[in-house]
C-alpha cells in the first residue's frame, strides 16, 4: 500500500540539518537512514512528480522512459539520433531500469579507498539481497528466460563456468539476471527504503521540486540550495541527483573545488549490439534475463527482444545480443541550461578491438545449433557504431575528488552519494552497486557501524 506523500506547501525559505537533493535509488536510502535520528532535520527535494509510478509503470516487461514520459527525463547526446535517459520520479531510475540487479565481482573493489573492504562491502549488499532483502532480489526462473535466454545459456553453459542462480556473487562466465522485484514488478528504492520513513516528523519530503543551484559562499562554503519556487539553508548538502543532475548543479554553482571547469569527465559502458530477425515473436518478459562475463572486461547482454517491444515510439531495429565494454569509454558531461549534455568520446583501440571480436563470437552464437529455431539463417548484423548503457559514473570518485564518504574535497557542507562517486567501474551494472555504497554511507553517517 502507498503513503501518499506528506507534500510541504513550497514556503520561501525552509531550514534543515541536512537538504538531500534527488529522491533517487541512493538518495532515498539516505533520508531513510539520516531521519531515523528524531533530532537530525532532513529534507528530501526531488524533481519528478508527487505521484509515484504505479503498477503499470513499474511493470518489468516495459521501460517506462519513452519521450516524454511521465517519470522521465531525456539529455540531448551528441550521437546521432541517441538521447539519454534518466528517472525523474521518487524512486530515481530505480522506477524505470531494467530490474537487473547483480552485485560487481570481488575484485572489483581492489582499487577503493580504505573502509571499503569487501567484509563492509559484503554487509551493505546483503542489506539489498534476497527475497527478504531490502530490495527483494531473486533469480529469473528458468520459465522466464524466454526462448533466446535459454538457448544463449544452452550455448555457453559449454564453454565458460556458470554461477549458480541463487548464488550472489557473479563470475566470468553465465550470470542468470537478479532482479530486484515483486513478481513482474520492479522494487524500487523508495517502497524499500522511502515508504518507511515517511511517517518521522523530522523527514519533509518535496516532489515537484527541481534545484536550480547550490547557495555558495566564498566559493567554499555549502549553505543551502536555491530553487524556482523556494530556498532552503542548511548545515549539509547532500547531493544525490544522479551523475547527469549532480554535474549540472556542480557545474553551474560556482565551486572553487571545480575549478572554472564547464564540463566533468564520467565513464560509460559502450556497446556493439548484434541483431538478428526471429523466425516467430518472442514471449514478453523481463527486458534482459541473462548475460556472461568475459575475462577482458566484456558483459554479453542476451536482450529478450528489440527493444521497440519495451519503450513507446522507439523505431524497430530487430531483437540483440550486446557486447558492452564494461571497461570505461570516456563521456564529457557539459553544462547546459537545465541538464548537461553527453559528448561522447570514442572509446580506446583495445576496447573497439575486444567488441568487436565479441561481436564476431556473438554471431558465431546466432549460427549455433542452440538458435536453430530461433533466429533467422543470415539475419545477424553487426551494428557499426558503439551505442551506450544510461550508466555514467564516475566524475567525483571517492578517494579522488571526495573522502570514502562522499565529503568533496575543497568544499564544506557538502557531500555526494550517488553514481558520481564510483571510485572505478565494475563488470556488472551499476545499479546495486550504487545502492551498496548509500546503505555504507548512509550507516556510517548515522553513526550505525
Ligand atoms: C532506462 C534505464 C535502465 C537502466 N537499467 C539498469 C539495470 O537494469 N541495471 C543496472 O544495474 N542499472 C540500470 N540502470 C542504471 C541505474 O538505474 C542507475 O545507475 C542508478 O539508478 C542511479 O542511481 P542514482 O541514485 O545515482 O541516481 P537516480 O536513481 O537517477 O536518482 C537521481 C534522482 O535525482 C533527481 N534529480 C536530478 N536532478 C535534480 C534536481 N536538480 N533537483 C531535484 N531532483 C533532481 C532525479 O529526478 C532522480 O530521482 C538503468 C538506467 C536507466 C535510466
Amino acid at each position: 500500500m502507498t503513503r501518499p506523500l506528506r507534500m510541504l506547501s513550497p514556503y520561501e525559505r525552509l531550514t534543515a540539518d541536512v537538504v538531500i537533493i534527488g529522491a533517487g535509488s541512493a538518495g532515498c536510502v539516505l533520508a531513510e537512514r539520516l531521519s531515523r535520528d528524531p533530532g537530525r532535520d532532513v529534507v528530501l527535494l526531488e524533481r519528478g512528480p508527487g505521484r509515484r509510478p504505479g503498477p503499470e509503470e513499474r511493470d518489468l516487461r516495459t521501460l517506462p522512459i519513452a519521450d516524454h514520459a511521465r517519470y522521465a527525463v531525456r539529455h540531448v547526446t551528441d550521437l546521432d539520433g541517441l538521447t539519454a535517459a534518466r528517472g525523474s520520479a521518487v524512486g530515481g531510475s530505480s522506477a524505470v531500469n531494467g530490474g537487473y540487479f547483480l552485485r560487481w565481482h570481488r575484485d572489483d573493489f581492489a582499487d577503493w579507498p580504505a573502509g571499503w573492504d569487501l567484509d563492509a562491502v559484503d554487509a551493505a549488499y546483503s542489506e539489498l539481497d534476497g527475497i527478504a532483502g531490502s530490495m527483494s532480489v531473486s533469480p529469473v526462473s528458468d520459465d522466464e528466460l524466454g526462448d533466446a535466454g535459454g538457448a544463449f545459456e544452452r550455448y555457453w553453459s559449454t564453454r565458460v563456468p556458470v554461477r549458480p542462480v541463487d548464488a550472489r556473487w557473479p563470475v566470468v562466465g553465465v550470470n542468470r539476471v537478479l532482479g530486484n522485484r515483486s513478481g513482474m514488478l520492479r522494487r524500487t528504492a523508495a517502497e524499500a527504503y522511502l515508504e518507511h520513513a515517511l511517517d518521522r516528523p523530522n523527514l519533509r519530503v518535496l516532489a515537484d521540486c527541481e534545484v536550480r543551484r547550490l547557495a555558495v559562499s566564498g566559493g567554499r562554503r555549502v549553505t543551502g540550495v536555491r530553487a524556482d519556487r523556494f530556498a532552503v539553508s542548511t548545515g549539509e548538502v547532500i547531493l544525490a541527483a544522479g551523475t547527469l543532475g549532480t554535474a549540472q548543479l556542480l557545474l553551474v554553482s560556482g565551486l572553487e573545488a571545480l575549478d572554472g571547469a564547464d564540463h566533468l569527465d564520467a565513464g560509460e559502458h559502450r556497446g556493439l549490439a548484434v541483431s538478428y530477425r526471429r523466425m516467430a515473436p518472442a514471449e514478453p518478459g523481463m527486458v534482459l534475463p541473462t548475460v556472461v562475463h568475459t575475462d577482458d572486461g566484456l558483459e554479453i547482454r542476451c536482450y529478450r527482444d528489440d527493444f521497440a517491444a519495451f519503450i513507446d515510439g522507439v523505431p524497430p531495429s530487430g531483437p540483440m545480443v550486446e557486447v558492452t565494454a564494461m571497461r570505461r569509454s570516456p563521456v564529457r558531461l557539459v553544462a547546459g541550461d537545465e541538464r548537461v549534455r553527453l559528448e561522447f568520446g570514442e572509446p580506446s583501440p583495445e576496447v573497439t578491438a575486444s567488441m568487436r571480436a565479441g561481436a564476431d563470437r556473438v554471431v558465431e552464437m546466432l549460427r549455433s545449433r542452440e538458435f536453430a529455431g530461433i533466429v533467422v539463417p543470415g539475419s545477424a548484423s553487426v551494428a557499426a557504431v558503439p551505442g551506450f548503457s544510461q550508466h555514467a559514473w564516475g566524475t567525483m570518485p571517492m578517494g579522488v575528488r571526495t573522502d570514502a564518504l562522499g565529503a568533496v574535497h575543497g568544499a564544506e557542507g557538502l557531500r555526494i552519494v550517488d553514481g558520481s562517486i564510483l571510485p572505478t567501474g565494475g563488470r556488472s551494472g551499476p545499479h546495486a552497486t550504487i545502492m551498496m555504497m548509500a546503505v555504507h554511507i548512509g550507516n556510517r553517517l548515522a553513526g550505525l557501524g
